[in-house]
């Protein structure tokens, strides 16, 4: 096997001059083969454009799954970055440091919750709320109560307890035996849910929004519903806002749509505009089951993640930038809402704010992806037939429009055959 430059030699030269099909031959050598990965090497992001390795430009309409939410390199969260970095990038959670307590303060202050605890990733969020809501619950219950209910096609990431966790047996197979103590309920089915708790339920766990599995949207009376079941049998209700939270949706969390709080909420994704950072966030009298030693991340909170993590929830949370992201979703659903009307391989447009998905009727999702990026545009195929689309928050109208030509091209070529 050859690999770029030799063990000792000018290897990194080397690799920021790799054109892109040698960065997509290198990776198929020498990466695990984790990712189905599109034929396409970005080297630079700037707002809502990304450019490949060979110069061309493209409207990134998935923003690294809803990560990059203040578009790429977004000059506050990098200058924050720039500054942080030169001052103190890490010294681990044996001391205290400021960042962490001023974007903790940023996140409690916006929420209803009342502590939290920093990690790196959504899967680690995930997993630290099965941890608190098991601790609680024995702590609460008594030791038999740490089954945590979660909806059928619902994604929490991909460490062994959050698939588990993950209603949806193709990101379990292969990996058994998973850790007990979870069951799976139809979403947006109450009878359904209340019918699953038994005497080992301890929470449920809901994505507002099911990002992953098809963009399927809690209905308006469902999530007020779960709430006041979980009041009634002395259940926790764990909301995985990994994709939904930070402005995703137009609020800042998407619970805020269904007038209710959960008692524990994961977040990561977009947190950090672009640098990892998760976080689960607990109300006080749940945190409390959390005593000193039982849980940990050397990396979590560290001091450039939470400078990053600052900057882009300050600039989400100035006056009127989630109505702006209101209004432009608006425009964009209601365009795809006319694409809809155009084009009868379009099922159906559902979402809400800034994560919208499109249905077809049959099989397209990823040719239909294939010819947008052919034509400058980024958006995500879920399986065969979900188009999902995650435009940056900042994106325009005018921005919008462009991208809705393109799909209008590839959905009018698609449907020609
Ligand atoms: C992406 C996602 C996760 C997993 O996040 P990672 O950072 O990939 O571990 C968990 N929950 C939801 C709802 C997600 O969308």
């Amino acid at each position: 096997m050859t690999f770029v430059g030799s063990r000792f030699g000018e290897r990194e030269e080397e690799l920021v001059d790799l054109d892109q099909e040698e960065i997509i031959t290198q990776a198929g050598r020498c990466l695990m083969q984790t990712y189905g990965r599109l034929p396409l090497a970005l080297v630079r992001g700037e707002g809502a454009y990304v450019w490949d390795a060979a110069g061309r430009r493209y409207l990134d309409f998935v923003s690294g799954l809803a990560v990059n939410g203040l578009g790429h390199c977004h000059p506050r969260v990098v200058e924050a970055i720039r500054a942080q970095a030169g001052v103190l990038m890490h010294c681990s959670n044996l001391y205290h440091i400021e960042p962490q307590v001023r974007l903790a303060g940023l996140l409690i202050e916006n929420s209803a919750l009342d502590r939290v605890f920093f990690c790196n990733s959504g899967a680690e969020a995930v997993e630290t709320a099965i941890k608190l809501a098991r601790k609680w619950a024995k702590k609460r219950h008594g030791p038999e109560r740490y089954e945590i209910i979660t909806a059928l096609q619902s994604f929490h990431g991909r460490t062994l307890a959050a698939i588990a966790a993950t209603g949806q047996p193709k990101y379990q197979q292969g990996f058994e035996p998973l850790p007990p103590g979870f069951s799976y309920v139809p979403f947006n089915d109450l009878d359904a849910l209340r019918a699953a708790v038994g005497e080992h339920t301890c929470a449920v766990m809901l994505e507002p929004v099911q990002g992953e599995g098809g963009v399927n949207v809690a209905a308006p009376d469902y999530l007020p519903g779960v709430r006041a079941l979980c009041d009634e049998l002395g259940l926790l209700l764990i909301l995985d806002e990994v994709q939904t939270g930070i402005g995703r949706t137009g609020r800042f969390f998407a619970h805020e749509h269904y007038g209710i709080t959960p008692d524990i909420m994961s977040l990561a994704k977009s947190l950090g505009a672009g640098f990892p950072i998760g976080a689960a966030l607990a109300r006080e009298d749940v945190a409390a089951a959390f005593t000193p030693g039982d849980h940990a991340s050397t990396f979590g909170g560290n001091p450039l993640a939470c400078a990053a993590a600052t900057a882009a929830v300050e600039t989400i949370l100035e006056s009127g930038f989630l109505d702006q992201v209101t209004r432009t979703a608006g425009h964009f659903r209601r365009r795809l809402e006319e694409l809809r009307a155009r084009f009868p391989m379009i099922k159906e447009v559902r979402g809400l704010g800034m994560l919208i998905g499109a249905e077809l009727n049959r099989d397209a999702a990823k040719a239909v992806q294939g010819r947008c990026q052919e034509s400058g545009l980024l958006i995500n195929a879920i399986g065969d037939r979900i188009l999902r689309f995650l435009p940056p928050l900042t994106v325009t109208t005018a921005e919008v429009d462009a991208a809705v030509d393109i799909l209008t091209t590839a959905l009018a070529q698609e449907s020609e055959g």
